[in-house]
Order: structure tokens, then sequence, then C-alpha cells
């Protein structure tokens, strides 16, 4: 599979529809819609589905990973009937069907860029001079995308501008956007931000058309941009290379129409297309609780034709659809690929990012729903980090033959020196692919992108920004720290190599001392404790310590509280504790919780 090009990401050509199976392994669609299983996986937990490779699924679950790749997918008639026939189809084919039903939809929009380089007013410059409604009544509504007209077409907008959102979207499963618009300021040139939205455009695979802003500027100096572009692997068409770039002015609205046909061109060339005439399918934008009207949520319809009286589903919320408003607040009655509305007639907030899709019955959707309540509920804590050494383990298994980092390191010079030796590593076999270098702490906008590449985050004398550990926890991302560079190279070398064993510090969690001893059983006696040093837990092990030496190494088969069985006492409070296969207590004995954690060099 090609990696590098606008738009390659496993998407099969446009033309054709999927046909799936009634059940399918996840392995098998892994397969059909060329990703890893690792990232069908991700995509299903996203969705709130926890399975393994092996397991078998319906083609309804099936259809919400093609919908995320955004391939269109039909069912296969049930075996009974047709089986040979489909069975065949399956198995000589890629599973693609031709399909004459496709027509082209508008291209969507995100634009990217640095901080006041001129995001905002570009996208308020583009709506000004093409959506102006000239109908009498109209009104634009601000819904999170609009499209406007141009030259009897039609371009979609997210108007929530950045890459922190782009790929915020993207962590969640979802691909909505086909065109990023990179906003750089002429008279400021590429500055952080705009490195971060190259890489974040590029790890997406979208193709980036660069709008080089506030040309109105006397100190404007577009081919300073240009060639700052190209030390960033952009080459523009006057500098050789295919990137289309547009001198614009959102102040003065200079070029925005030059803008608009360039975005049109690239649109053309990728072939967006769409079956107007299924059930929709597509992606919330943004969903937000009105005090009169309920719950309400912007979606993008990516395939189908979504009408009102609709079953919808997306994430945990259902609903059927009361009302659609457009982008300009008028009431419709229905929407088509590639266009915003919002929607009336969901029974709770729905996510941004949530997929969303329409069943034919009440009841399907509710019994979705039902299940990703109750998936979610309990095996939330199972959505855990991939680790380094599981990230390879796949590599050796032929799943991922890319090793995706995230780096971070203190100071620019380090950047350098670490992304030179990490890149060397690659060799026939696997590949190290940095999809972001980058000096100073681990940013939110770090762990996003490595969620949504699968990737792992390398920091080198670096730290986290404040609340950042959490949200790598929720999302899943592993972040190593590392002091000394050739540690960090060795790990990642080790790893590619399939060496790398995880290392495991014991970790003191608390002391307990035993202040009185209560017989309980026969030969069974419980032992009165007082904490008196950080915590003692349920599920750790416990050392018996009498006189600085270990007498004993065993488990908690009780803590108590009084008559109360408790998962963790802390300093200060008392407790009996029965043990695993012990019993000799004397007083002044200390009863030390530890743990084996997973420790990083
Ligand atoms: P964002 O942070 O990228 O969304 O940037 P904004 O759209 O908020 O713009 C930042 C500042 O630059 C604002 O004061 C804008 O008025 C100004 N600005 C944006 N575009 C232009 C332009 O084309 N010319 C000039 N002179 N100023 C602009």
């Amino acid at each position: 599979m090609t990696t590098d090009g606008p738009n390659r990401g496993g998407r099969r050509g446009p033309s054709r529809t999927l046909v799936l199976p009634q059940t399918l392994s996840v392995k098998h669609l892994s397969e059909l819609v060329d990703q890893s299983p690792v990232d069908v996986i991700k995509q299903l937990m996203r969705n709130g589905i926890m399975v393994s490779m092996n397991q078998v699924i319906n083609h309804e679950v099936a259809a919400l990973v093609t919908a995320a790749y955004g391939i269109r997918t039909r069912v296969a008639e049930p075996v009974a009937e047709k089986g040979a026939l489909v069975g065949a189809a399956i198995r000589s084919g890629n599973g693609f069907e031709e399909d004459t039903a496709l027509a082209l939809r508008p291209p969507v929009v995100t634009i990217l860029g640095h901080v006041d380089h001129g995001k905002t007013s570009l996208l308020d410059s583009i709506r000004n001079a093409h959506v102006a409604d000239r109908e009498i009544g109209g009104i634009t509504q601000h819904i999170g995308a609009y499209q406007v007209d141009y030259q009897d077409q039609k371009i979609t907008f997210l108007d929530t501008p950045g890459h922190e959102a782009f790929t915020s979207i993207r962590s969640r499963g979802a691909r909505v956007t086909d065109i990023a618009v990179l906003v750089v300021a002429a008279d400021d040139g590429i500055m952080p931000q705009t490195e971060e939205a190259i890489d974040h455009a590029r790890a997406a695979e979208v193709p980036i058309v660069v709008a080089i802003n506030k040309m109105d500027l006397p100190g404007a100096d577009p081919e300073r941009v240009k060639r700052q572009l190209s030390q960033h692997n952009l080459l523009v068409e006057d500098w050789g290379g295919d990137i289309i770039s547009v001198p614009v002015s959102a102040r003065t609205g200079e070029g925005i129409d030059d803008l608009l046909e360039n975005l049109l061109v690239v649109a053309e060339i990728a072939e967006l297309k769409a079956n107007p005439t299924s059930p929709a399918s597509g992606v919330i934008i943004e969903a937000k609780l009105d005090r009169k009207r309920g719950p309400t949520a912007t979606v993008l319809v990516q395939s189908g034709t979504l009408g009102v009286g609709d079953y919808v589903v997306a994430g945990t919320s259902w609903g059927r659809v009361k009302a659609i408003t457009n982008d300009r607040g008028r009431i419709v009655k229905e929407v088509v690929p590639g266009a915003p509305a919002e929607l009336l007639g969901f029974g709770s907030l729905p996510e941004a990012g949530d997929l969303m899709a329409v069943l034919p019955t009440e009841r399907m959707a509710r019994s979705i729903v039902h299940d990703r309540e109750r998936l979610k509920s309990t095996q939330q804590s199972q959505v855990r980090a991939l680790t380094l050494e599981e990230v390879v383990k796949q590599i050796d298994a032929g799943d991922i033959k890319e090793l995706n980092l995230v780096l971070k390191a203190d100071v620019q010079g380090s950047v350098e020196a670490v992304r030179q030796s990490l890149e060397r590593l690659t060799d026939a076999e696997a590949r190290v692919r940095i999809l972001h270098a980058g000096s100073g702490n681990v940013t939110e906008s770090d762990v996003l992108l490595a969620s949504a590449s699968n990737a792992i985050i390398v920091a080198f004398s670096v730290g986290e920004e404040m609340g950042v550990e959490r949200v790598a926890d929720r999302m899943g991302v592993e972040i190593r720290h590392y002091g000394i560079i050739y540690q960090l190279i060795d790990d990642v070398e080790q790893a590619l190599h399939g060496m790398l064993e995880p290392t495991f510090t014991d970790v003191i969690l608390g002391q307990a001392e035993v202040r009185e001893i209560f017989p309980s059983r026969r030969n069974v006696k419980i032992a009165g404790c007082r904490v008196i040093e950080g915590r003692i837990v349920r599920g750790a092990a416990i050392r018996v310590m009498r006189e600085g030496k270990t007498l004993e190494e065993t488990g908690i088969n009780s803590l108590r509280h009084f008559r109360d069985e408790v998962n963790e006492i802390t300093n200060g409070m008392d407790c009996g504790i029965l043990l695993t296969d012990f019993n000799d207590f004397e007083l002044g004995d200390i009863l030390q919780a530890h743990r084996q954690e997973r420790s990083q060099r």
C-alpha cells in the first residue's frame, strides 16, 4: 500500500461498493478494507465495541468501520438464499462491486494554520463573498460547517479551524476532510503551529492547498513563505512541485475566488463520489443542547440521503429526525452527501466525531445503542495504551510495517539529533515514521495525533503539559520518557527488532503495622493494623517484615475497615488484614504493600 500522496490511506477506488457478508471476522473485514486489524479494532473500540481479531461480527457493526474509511457497502443476501453466489464473489475478488449509482459530491475542506494567520477571517471572507443569501429572509447560521456555491459547484467548509479539531475528529475514527487549506500569513511566514498543521494533514494523508494570506500588508513576502514551505518538503508549483499555493487577503477579498477554483481542481482530481440513494451515513460535527428544542446536532452527510423521519444512531445517542435545518437557516426535507445540516430529534447529545448511521427500524436503533452502552460500561477500563512492545509485536506479525512516532524534545537541536538517529533505524523490515517532531512539552494535540495514527509518543527531556497525561490515558496513547538519547534510540531499535522486553520495578505502595492479632477460624488469624505510610490496596502483593527482614511474600485475602470489605485503606487508618497463607503474626510486624509496575528508562 502506498502511504504517501493524497487520500491513499487504504481507500478503494471510489466507483465501487463493498459487498459485506452477513457476518465476518474482524480479520476478514480488515482485509476487505485494506487496513491493519489493529486499525479496525481501534475503529470498533471508538464505537464502544470491544472485539478481538478472530471474533465474528455482523454486517451492521462492520458497516461502522467501512463508513469511517469512506467505503460504501451493501449487504450480501442471506446465505440461505444466495449463499453460493455471494461466497464466490467474495472469495474470488476483493469483495467490491462496480457501482453506477455514484455521483460526485462536494469536497469537504478544513482550514489549518498558525494562530492569528487569518483562519477565521478567511472562513468569514469566503462565506460573505459566496453565501450572502440573496433570498429574502435567509440568515446565515453558524452550525459548524457551511457550503458555498462557486461556478455551479458546491464546496463545504468546516467552521472549526485548526489542527486540534481536525485531528480530534480523526482520532474518533471519522474521516471528514478531503482537502486541508494551510493558511500562512505572508508577513509572518511558517510558525510552529504551521509546522504542526502540516504534519497533522500529512498524517491524515489529506492533500494540502496553501493560502498565503494577508497579501494586502506592506510586509507581505510570499516568496519567503514558498522558500520556507520547500524546507518542509512542500514544493509549490513555481518551485517545480505540485503543491498549489494561492496568494489571498481575507481582508480585501483578493484571491478568494482563485482559492475556490483551485479547491475545485483538487476535488476533481480526487473524484469524490457518494451514492445519494442509499440510507445515509455521516459524522457529527457539533452538538449542543438547545433549551427550547432539545439536543441539536450538526451532521455532515457522507453517503446516502438523510431525510425527516429517519431513525439515526450516533455513538450512544439515537433518535428519529424531526426537523432538518440547513446552513442558511432554512428548513429542509433532506440532506445529500457532502452537505452539513442541523438535526433535531436525538434523544441525547451525541459527540463531535461520532459516526452517524441511519437504521431501518426504531428497534434496531435502540438495540445498537443499548449494546454500545452496555459494552461501554463494562469494558471502558480495558481501553488502554497500545504499548511500544505491542505495536512492535504487530510489526513482527506482519500487521504493521511502520512504527509511527511523535517525537518531542527540549530544544530544536535535540529534536533534529534524535530525529536523524531514529530515521536511520529504518531497514528492509520496518520503517520508523515520524509523524511530528517538535520542541517543548507533550501537548494534547500530540496525543490526538498519536491516537489518530496509532503512534507512540517519545519524549526526550520534556514533560507533559497540564492535564495531558490524563488525556493520553483516556485515549490509550503511550508516552515514553527518556533522558538519555542513546537509550531512546536503543529502545526503539530493540523494539523494531522484537527484542524489547518490558522492564518492571517494584513500587512500594504503603506500610501497615500489626497492632492486634485476632484469632478467626481455626489456625487463621487476622492482623489488626494501622496504616503508617501510603496505602494498603487489596490487589497488592504483601511483604511481611519483622525487624527489617522479610518473612514472607504473599497476598491479601481480605481487607476490612470495621466490618466492611474495602479496596483501599489510607495512611492513619486502622484495618483488619487476612493474608493468603500466613498467620504467624507478631505485634510490631510490618506489612508492606507493593506492586510491580512497568518502568521506563
Ligand atoms: P486565526 O487565529 O488564524 O483564526 O486568525 P484571525 O482570522 O482571527 O485573524 C487574526 C488577525 O489577523 C485579525 O486581527 C485579522 O483581522 C487579521 N487578518 C486576517 N486576515 C487578514 C488579511 O488578509 N489582511 C490583514 N491585513 N489582516 C488580516
